[in-house]
């Protein structure tokens, strides 16, 4: 099976780079966007397997997002990275839209991040 492909939409240029660092040494096709509606339009065009997404982004934001890449066909799973923390609130209403995970920002491990995303573009 061929890697999956992924979109990265974070407002945080260290943290796109740190995703970079990580995944394309490993040879995944990762496209990077550091606004949700720049985001939203790799979604459309590169169709992933999954997206990662942060929460909190001038613009269209996280849950917007969500909104947006659930009513397309293909549809990425969604993975959020986030360091909003409501006492899992959000991350409640996030999975009950249709949200595959919700990470919290910083990542511990991007192995773990990994086997997640290898898992989620299986489903
Ligand atoms: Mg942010």
């Amino acid at each position: 099976m061929s890697k999956p492909v992924i979109v990265a939409i974070d407002d945080e240029p260290e943290f796109i780079r740190f995703l970079q660092d990580y995944f394309e040494p490993r040879e995944y096709e990762l496209h990077v966007a550091l606004r949700g509606a720049e985001g939203i339009e790799l979604v459309k065009e590169k169709k992933p397997d999954v997206l990662l997404t942060d929460l909190k982004m001038p613009g269209i934001d996280g849950d917007e997002v969500l909104k947006l890449v659930k009513s397309m066909t293909p549809s990425p799973k969604v993975i959020f990275i986030t360091a909003y923390d409501d006492g899992g609130k959000t991350k409640a209403r996030l999975t009950k839209m249709g949200a595959f995970a919700c990470l919290d920002k910083p990542i511990g491990s991007l192995k773990s991040l990994e086997d997640m995303i290898n898992k989620a573009a299986e489903k």
